[in-house]
């Protein structure tokens, strides 16, 4: 009989596992430590549980984390991870240093961000987007997207990054229950210890979800990922906003910068020639006023094959400018770690159209 892997479970999980082993709950407890924040994977050193304890959690269960297949590291020092799941689906996470530091996570002083997968593939299939062109493989399980964060603490140590954003492959609000599990582990102080205002959950824009996830009170940070400012040109790019209208969005995102008191993250694609005139930047500020929010415009990273161009540099800092004169907070993002297929979901699926050519022959 197979055993059962213990990475992804909770707290409560932990507790009640070892309640039917016959076994006093809080050495539940104790199993979450050791698992998320000592990061001890072997039964036999975890020295305060009694030899029988462990003997008897080495018979039952295991716990195991990702390996990858593929490492690339970037010019720019952005590292990317290609793991396969049990199943062999692909999945990617990218490590991303600071703007100021551009070193490698083994080298930096720890401001890197973690860019982690909640799915394989995605359902959204927004046009532009190279994740969204495998479709949906499936959704992760709370165990594969912690799984990512330790392995990168097991391989740079506790300075491998020191933000999280949910920015790699997948909906995270698609696959709601695992990454809400997960966000509670990474937030747990016995657990990884991460502060929720240090996460950032990026969505394309399920309303209902992003409602509840309001009602969960995790306290992480939201992203809308918005890419145009109006219903009319949002549907073009992405056909999840013919389901969710952008007017009972905006109303959503509102009341989930009330209810968590943090600001809102708008990102904002640019792509030449559909959403980068001053009619763009005078309906994107409409949209946004009167909430406390920050605008990422991002320089659209060209994936093969698919039918959008990235503007000249030149473009991409003028509409910075000249939003940036009507919100405040505004950054612009060239993207990073072109030279690797750092475009979300780029390697993966490039993996996953090999695979399944092979799989024909
Ligand atoms: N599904 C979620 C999170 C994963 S996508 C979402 O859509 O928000 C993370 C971000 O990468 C999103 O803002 C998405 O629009 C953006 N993205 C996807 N493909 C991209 C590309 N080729 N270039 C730049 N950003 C891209
Ligand atoms: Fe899915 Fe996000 Fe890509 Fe859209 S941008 S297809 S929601 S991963």
């Amino acid at each position: 009989m197979s055993k059962l892997n213990l990475t992804g479970l909770s707290k409560s999980e932990l507790e009640t596992r070892l309640q039917k082993m016959g076994e006093k709950r809080f050495h539940g407890r104790q199993l979450f430590k050791w698992l998320y924040s000592v990061r001890q994977y072997d039964f036999e050193l975890m020295t305060d549980l009694s030899k029988e304890l462990r003997d008897k959690l080495a018979e039952n269960f295991e716990i195991n984390g990702l390996n990858p297949e593929d490492h690339r590291i970037s010019v720019d020092g952005t590292e990317k991870f290609l793991f396969r799941l049990d199943d062999n689906k692909p999945i990617e996470t990218v490590v991303i240093p600071s703007e100021e530091e551009d070193r490698s996570p083994s080298t930096s002083s720890g401001r890197n961000t973690a860019c982690i997968s909640s799915q394989a593939g995605c359902a959204v299939g927004c046009f532009f987007c190279a994740t969204g062109t495998m479709g949906l493989l499936r959704d992760l399980t709370a165990g594969e997207i912690v799984g990512q964060l330790m392995f990168l603490r097991d391989k740079y140590g506790p300075s491998a990054f020191s933000n999280v954003v949910m920015m790699g492959m997948g909906e995270p609000l698609l696959n709601f229950k695992n990454v809400i599990d997960a966000i509670r582990i990474m937030t747990d102080e016995t657990g990884l210890n991460i502060s929720p205002k240090k996460i950032v959950l990026s969505t394309s824009g399920i309303t209902p979800k992003i409602i509840k996830l309001a009602e969960e009170k995790v306290g992480v940070r939201l992203a809308l990922s918005l890419h145009a400012a109006t219903q009319q040109k949002r549907q073009v790019i992405m056909p999840i906003a013919k389901t969710f209208k952008l007017d009972k969005l905006m109303k959503a995102v509102r009341l989930y910068a009330d209810s968590s008191n943090l600001p809102v993250t708008f990102e904002y694609i640019l792509f030449a020639g559909f959403n980068d005139t001053k009619q763009d930047v005078e309906d994107l500020s409409r949209l946004v006023r009167g909430l406390r929010c920050k605008i990422n415009v991002i320089a659209y990273n060209p994936v093969p094959g698919l039918d959008f161009k990235r503007p000249s540099d030149d473009k991409i800092n003028w509409f910075g400018k000249e939003l940036n004169q009507k919100v405040k907070a505004v950054t612009v993002r060239k993207s990073r770690g072109m030279d690797i297929d750092a475009a979300c979901g780029q390697l993966a699926a490039r993996k996953f159209e090999k695979d399944r050519v092979s799989a024909q022959i």
